[in-house]
Formats: C-alpha cells, sequence, structure tokens
C-alpha cells in the first residue's frame, strides 16, 4: 500500500525539512490539501506552496482541490509540478470536461468524493479516471475520526470500477493511523493520506511512516 503524507499538519516554520523527512522515511506521493474557504470553511494554500512542496523532494506530488470552481487553476498546478490533479465531484458540474483538461496538461486524474455523496457519482467518470478518492471523514478539517461506514463503501467503489474495466487507483483520505490503515487496504484501498499520524509533534515522520507500515504488516 502507498502512503501519502499530507502536509496540512507539518510544522509549516520547516516545511522544506518536513517534507524531505517524509521522502526519506519512504513516502510514496505528497498529498496537498488546498482549501478555498468556500468549498470547505477553512483556508489552507495555493499553488505557490504546492511548488514549494514539489521542489523540497524527488516525491511526486497531488494536489486535493477542495476548491470551488477549481478548474480555473489547473494551470497553475500544472507549473507548480503537480503530478495529480483531484478535484471534487461535489464541486465540478461539468467533470468530463475538467478530467480532460488535467489530462491535457499532462496530469493525472483524481476525483474525490465527500462521506455521503452517493457513488454513482463517478460511474459515468470511469473511464476518465486515474484515481478515485473516497474521503473518509468530512473535507475541510484535521484531526476528524474515520467514519466507520467507510469501509464497506471502499468494497463497492473497487466493485463498481471493476465492473467497469476501470484500474484507477483508490485512496482514502481522513482519520487514517495505525488503528485503521489494516482495515482500509482489506477493504481495497490502494493508497492512503496520513496526517497526524506522520506529521505529530510526538515523533518524527520517518518514525510515523515506519509504525504505519509496521501496522500493515500485521495485516499480511
Ligand atoms: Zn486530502
Amino acid at each position: 500500500m502507498q502512503l501519502a503524507p499530507s502536509i496540512y499538519t507539518a510544522d509549516f516554520r520547516k516545511l522544506g525539512e518536513q517534507v524531505s523527512a517524509a521522502a526519506h522515511g519512504g513516502a510514496d506521493w505528497m498529498h496537498l490539501d488546498v482549501m478555498d474557504g468556500s468549498f470547505v470553511p477553512n483556508i489552507t494554500f495555493g499553488a505557490v506552496v504546492c511548488r514549494a512542496v514539489h521542489e523540497a523532494s524527488d516525491l511526486p506530488c497531488e494536489a486535493h482541490l477542495m476548491v470551488q470552481d477549481p478548474d480555473r487553476f489547473f494551470e497553475d498546478y500544472q507549473q507548480a509540478g503537480m503530478q495529480r490533479l483531484i478535484v471534487h465531484a461535489e464541486a465540478c458540474p461539468h467533470l468530463y470536461r475538467s478530467l480532460q483538461r488535467i489530462r491535457a496538461l499532462g496530469m493525472q486524474t483524481g476525483v474525490a468524493l465527500n462521506p455521503l455523496t452517493p457513488l454513482a457519482a463517478i460511474e459515468e467518470a470511469a473511464p476518465y479516471l486515474d484515481l478515485l478518492l473516497i474521503m473518509t471523514v468530512e473535507p475541510g478539517f484535521g484531526g476528524q475520526a474515520f467514519i466507520p461506514g467507510s469501509l464497506d463503501r471502499i468494497r463497492r467503489a473497487r466493485a463498481l470500477l471493476n465492473a467497469r474495466g476501470s484500474q484507477a487507483a483508490i485512496e482514502v483520505d481522513g482519520g487514517i493511523n495505525t488503528q485503521t490503515i489494516q482495515a482500509v487496504r482489506a477493504a481495497g484501498a490502494d493508497i492512503a493520506v496520513v496526517g497526524a499520524a506522520v506529521y505529530s509533534l510526538q515523533f518524527t515522520p520517518a518514525t510515523g511512516l515506519a509504525v504505519l507500515r509496521q501496522a500493515l504488516l500485521g495485516s499480511a
């Protein structure tokens, strides 16, 4: 299973160090939670910070755009070095066009679904998806508890993608830690976004990642 640390909970006073620490600790992706204060209540950062994170290590970067009408910014994130853009189905009325534009800019496509958005929202989009992001908490706030019904949702998402002949990866975001990571992998998730389980004042990112890998081994 791939691990994608979210810098949302990192120490922004030393962002570059925090990113390279995750890279040295064996992270697979950097996950950038972009919030606009409209689609979600909080504001985080935009393409300028994404570029800084991209330049801080060799890890591929994905921007999770919790933003209304994200199409306005696709070029900015491409120029910031993002390899994948994840948009919310709830924020993109013209999803086909959005996904085509992301691919035309040379990036992988991802679509995120809020916890109670029906999976059917991405059924028709399956052929255009490189990744489906299942929100396992409500987006826009850090440190929330994993929503238990998410496991069944991951299984149903995998079945839906299989039925459509889609090879899209399934990523989970929210409340992933040593208690939940085995279960989400068993349910069919390929990539886990990890926040407070990696970026914490109590341990280093390398230790956080190692403990998560250990938890995964325990379930093998
Ligand atoms: Zn995210």
